[in-house]
């Protein structure tokens, strides 16, 4: 039997024109509590209350009580080797765009160029009244914290309930249907319209290789059950391994 990781770095090497899509899970690796993992925060604190924009209308110190358990200090993040293999296959001319559906700004601190945050990030502040935008960690203090314009001030993320950035949603579904790889790493597949993407590439006749610790999409051309940042080194020391046997 070979192993999916020969397989998967024979593939990527034939075909390139990989985009990779992301989720949660490539960054449990740095820290960062997935919702759907089984360690406290997300089960003592439903998402789907204290990351909506409906109690977030009403209620936003709800938000921004947590927000400090989520991500204490936000720069203290960091990469883990897994961001750290994309942005390497990005260098490779393997991977072509990463799409993430994360929110912790890690893609763009490994170094990864092209990158389409589909839900925003936790960077960016923004006021609900004049638009005007603080970047973290320079968020006035307060709970919730308002604008100097004395507007409540939300995070650029997209909330449960809230619609996607129009402009990053068109591109990632763009990109998408022209891969002729997906890369999805870490993800339920349970949020749309990010599980979406996946069924585009594929109806488009891309191949889709999996990477989670779980499997999440039936009809994946591979799958590597492994956690992401190790999976993703052994990933890369397979493309190097084909890469000199070709050239020897
Ligand atoms: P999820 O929490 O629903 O699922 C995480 C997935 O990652 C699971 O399938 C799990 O099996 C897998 N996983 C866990 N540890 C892993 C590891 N070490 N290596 C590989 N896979 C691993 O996350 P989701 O699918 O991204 O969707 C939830 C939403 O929550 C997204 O919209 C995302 O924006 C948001 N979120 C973001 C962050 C972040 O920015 N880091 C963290 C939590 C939630
Ligand atoms: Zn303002």
């Amino acid at each position: 039997m070979t192993s999916p990781y020969l397989d998967v770095a024979e593939l990527l090497l034939k075909l390139k024109n990989c985009v990779v899509l992301t989720g949660a899970g490539i960054s449990a690796e740095s820290g960062i509590p997935t919702f759907r993992s089984k360690d406290g925060l997300w089960e003592k604190y439903d998402p789907m209350v204290y990351a909506s924009i409906e109690v977030f209308r009403t209620n936003p110190s709800k938000y921004w009580q947590i927000r400090g358990d989520f991500i204490r200090n936000y720069d203290s993040y960091e990469p883990n080797a897994a961001h750290g293999a994309l942005v390497e296959l990005e260098n490779l001319g393997i991977v072509r765009l990463v799409i993430t559906q994360n929110i912790d700004g890690l893609h763009r601190k490994a170094g990864s160029r092209r990158v389409v945050e589909i839900h925003g990030s936790l960077r960016e502040i923004i006021c609900q009244r004049c638009d005007r935008t603080y970047l973290a960690p320079n968020i006035p203090g307060g709970d919730p914290p308002h604008c100097e314009c004395g507007g409540v001030l939300k995070p650029n993320t997209v909330l449960f309930g809230e619609q996607l950035p129009t402009e990053a949603l068109e591109a990632a579904i763009r990109e998408s249907s022209r891969c002729r790889v997906m890369l999805v790493i870490g993800t339920s597949s349970v949020v749309y319209p990010a599980a979406h993407l996946p069924v585009v590439a594929k109806q488009h006749g891309a191949k889709i290789v999996e990477i989670n610790i779980e499997r999440t999409i039936p009809d994946a051309d591979f799958i590597i059950l492994d956690k992401a940042a190790s999976a993703m080194t052994r990933l890369i020391e397979a493309i190097e391994t084909l890469q000199r046997t070709s050239t020897e």
